[in-house]
């Protein structure tokens, strides 16, 4: 191969040729440097035939400058990588991208310095040096990432090594993971779950594609089953891919993995460490990791030998990514699984509908564990009219759902509010003139922090301090709260049970692994009473004493901008009622809506699934919505408005006539200002049977746009805002 075709990390450029030097070995997957006039530009040589671009003329060909010393992305990888840019309409080096480590990563070998407490205790220290002693207990890294932990300069740290309050550690940046071993700690499993397990392990064996839906109500045991199928992939010596949803969450999870393979498993997620990222990639493509956890963004890596993937949560949002490539990392498992001839296992406890109708088409086997594990019971679950059963005037609990707490207390057991609502109200007004606060960069009300004394955009990440007097009329003291966020649940809930320990549960509090932890244990230990938490809170805990789940509003998931409202707000309440019961005490759960009679809420009511899919898929089908049609979204933003608006008009007045494709728009998104950008959208929906991807390309393909447009597509969107 004395030429060479090259994948680059370029925004405007994204094939070259190249001319490969006397020496140099190169193959489809090598990762390369070249040049690019002046400078220097990663890439990854590709079968031409499969990357077209204009062909360089021999003659002016530059020759590559170096080869990176890591194995070859893999083909299957690289089919991945095609598939993805193909389906979801986005640049093949975007997704590429996610595949690709650190330069550090690429370049490998060596060793980093690292700095942890030394144990040395001084008498007397400044209050700087004080905080940080405590925050950084049991911790070691750069003197950048402490600081960052500790909030103090660098140049306290520093200090603080001088002083030998810190010592330097001399880190192996490839030093290998401590191995895994299959047969660790064997569990004993139920009837169903020895069946499922069973399934798993000859799938792993055989190694050939096959997609599982293991389908199974909260705390029936669906981790221990895969858990199974993961041992069988160790003994044959092949890697594995668990992917979660909120990998902050996971403390659990590692301790159950931790127990059963002795070792914990490798994480990916974004707040790792650089030299942790580092270290974890460069094992993952040398095989030496053999089971990685990790956030959607795991999917893409080279791994060497991969053997099993599993899903877990399955049914979760947040494995659509919203921006860059917008993929849904659920789909695209499947996909990966199938270009590497592996089983892929999603398992989740209300799967979503489209999961359900593959798996009822037979191409998902579906691997159904009916009970709790124990003999735990499911919580019983009625519904609170809040119609006729209205809470206290400014309040939001009703009656009963106070008295049922209060029982709770005078027991002793816990209770969980459930309030998808971060902060203490979503709208803050002046009660003299009218004023609302909105952000500055999106059509979005701020939304009150009392802890913080904040007011800050959900959207943007916009924050101000909340202000003494109307910034409007200047009367002071005129700012009211409307509506509710779980602070003020908190609060109303210490005004009713002053005694009662009250925990809030949100992103905002629990926004590390260590806090997360603390809050665990706290609630194990029952030194807290009440938990006020939005969705974090509706997976993965296992509090024994935890006997009743109040959800605090219903039908508050059913408005917005969600295409698929009904099933995610069904979701949200029976992975939230799941946590009721855990134990050997029969849970309990009231749901507060002003709808009882909605489908999704009656289901819920009746605990009876079946009539919810069946409601959702009827309502589906008439609507064309998936999975019996197609939709996609067109996304156009720009910072100036009437920019955007043209170009939104532009991409309308080119709309192709299909048959069976109907296109709507375009029209102001309902978030019609995000992060300083004015955005408008269309929205198609189509058959199945049409090829919507190739459609979008022609036409968008015909179209220029100037450089400070921004035009997305987003094929099976979740979210309409
Ligand atoms: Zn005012
Ligand atoms: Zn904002």
């Amino acid at each position: 191969m004395n030429r060479a075709r090259l994948l680059v990390f370029n925004p405007v450029l994204s094939v070259l040729d190249y001319r490969v030097p006397d020496g140099m070995a190169v193959e489809p997957g090598s990762v390369v440097i070249a040049p690019l006039g002046p400078r220097q530009l990663l890439g990854i040589v590709w079968e031409p035939e499969r990357l077209p671009g204009d062909a360089v003329p021999e003659a002016k060909l530059r020759p590559l400058l170096e080869l990176l010393p890591v194995p070859p992305l893999p083909a299957p990888l690289r089919r991945l990588i095609e598939w993805t840019a193909d389906y979801y309409v986005a640049p093949m080096n975007a997704v590429a991208r996610m595949a690709i480590g650190s330069m550090a990563a690429l370049r490998g070998g060596g060793t980093t310095t690292e700095y942890r407490l030394s144990g040395l205790e001084p008498k007397r220290l400044t209050p700087q040096r004080a905080a940080a002693m405590d925050a950084l207990h049991g911790e070691q890294a750069s003197i950048r990432e402490l600081a960052e932990y500790a909030s103090v300069s660098d140049g306290v740290l520093r200090g603080m090594v001088s002083a030998g309050l810190l010592e330097p550690v001399t880190v192996d940046l490839d030093r290998p993971y401590p191995r895994a071993r299959a047969e660790h700690h064997q569990p004993e499993l139920s009837e169903d779950q020895q069946r499922a397990a069973t399934r798993f392990v000859e799938a792993v064996a055989a190694r050939t594609f096959q997609p599982f839906l293991l389908d199974g109500v909260t705390g029936s045991g669906k981790t221990e089953c895969y858990f199974e199928g993961i041992a069988e992939a160790l003994r044959l010596d092949r890697q594995v891919l668990v992917l979660l949803p909120e990998i902050a969450l996971t403390e659990n999870f590692l301790r159950r993995f931790e127990a059963r393979f002795g070792v914990p498993p490798v994480l990916w997620h974004s707040s790792l460490k650089a030299s942790e990222r580092r270290r974890a990639w460069r094992s993952i493509v040398s095989g030496q990791a053999q089971v990685v956890v990790g956030a959607r963004s795991a999917l893409f890596l080279p791994y060497r030998n991969l053997g099993l993937i599993v899903v877990d949560e399955a049914h979760e949002i947040s494995f659509k990514q919203d921006d860059g490539v917008r993929y849904n990392a659920r789909d695209v498992a499947v996909i990966r699984a199938k270009f590497e001839s592996i089983p892929v296992i999603l398992a989740s406890a209300t799967p979503a509908l489209e999961s359900m109708q593959l798996a009822e088409a037979g191409v998902y086997e579906k691997i159904e564990l009916p009970a709790r594990f124990g003999g735990a019971e499911l919580p019983s679950i009625t519904t609170v009219d809040l119609r006729t059963e209205q809470p206290a005037r400014g309040k939001w609990l009703s009656p009963r759902l106070v008295a049922e707490m209060q029982e709770r207390l005078e027991r002793g057991e816990q209770s969980l509010l459930f309030l998808n609502r971060r902060g203490y109200a979503p709208l803050t007004l002046c009660r003299h003139c009218g004023y609302r606060f909105q952000c500055p960069n999106c059509s979005a009300w701020l939304v009150e922090h009392r802890f913080t004394r904040r007011l800050a955009c959900h959207h943007c990440g916009h924050q101000t301090a909340t202000p003494e007097e109307c910034p409007e009329c200047h009367t002071p003291d005129c700012l009211v709260a409307c509506g509710p966020g779980v602070e003020r649940i908190a609060d109303e809930v210490t005004e009713l049970f002053p005694e009662a320990r009250v925990a809030v549960v949100t992103s905002d509090t629990l926004n590390s692994p260590e806090k997360i932890n603390a809050f665990v244990a706290a609630a194990e230990e029952k030194l807290i009473d009440v938990i006020v938490g939005t969705q974090l809170v509706t997976k993965g805990y296992h509090f024994p004493d935890l006997t009743l789940v109040g959800v605090v509003d219903a039908d508050m998931g059913l408005e917005g901008g969600d295409l698929r409202a009904g099933e995610r707000t069904y979701q949200q309440i029976a992975q939230v009622a799941g946590r009721a019961g855990r134990g050997e005490k029969p849970g309990e759960v009231l749901i507060q809506t002003r709808h009882p009679e909605a489908a999704v809420i009656a289901a819920l009511a009746k605990g009876d699934r079946d009539a919810f899919y069946s409601a959702e898929t009827e309502a589906r089908r008439d609507a064309g919505a998936p999975p019996f049609g197609r939709w996609a979204a067109i996304i156009v933003s720009s910072e100036d408005e009437a920019e955007a608006r043209d170009a939104a008009r532009a991409i309308g007045g080119a709309r192709p006539t299909v048959q069976d494709v109907l296109i709507l728009g375009p029209a102001p998104a309902p978030l019609s200002l995000l992060r300083g950008r004015y955005r408008y959208r269309l929205l198609i929906n189509a058959r199945r049977s049409v090829q919507l991807q190739d459609i979008i390309r022609e036409w968008l393909g015909q179209l220029n746009f100037p450089q400070s447009v921004r035009v997305g597509v987003d094929i099976d969107p979740y979210s309409f805002v």
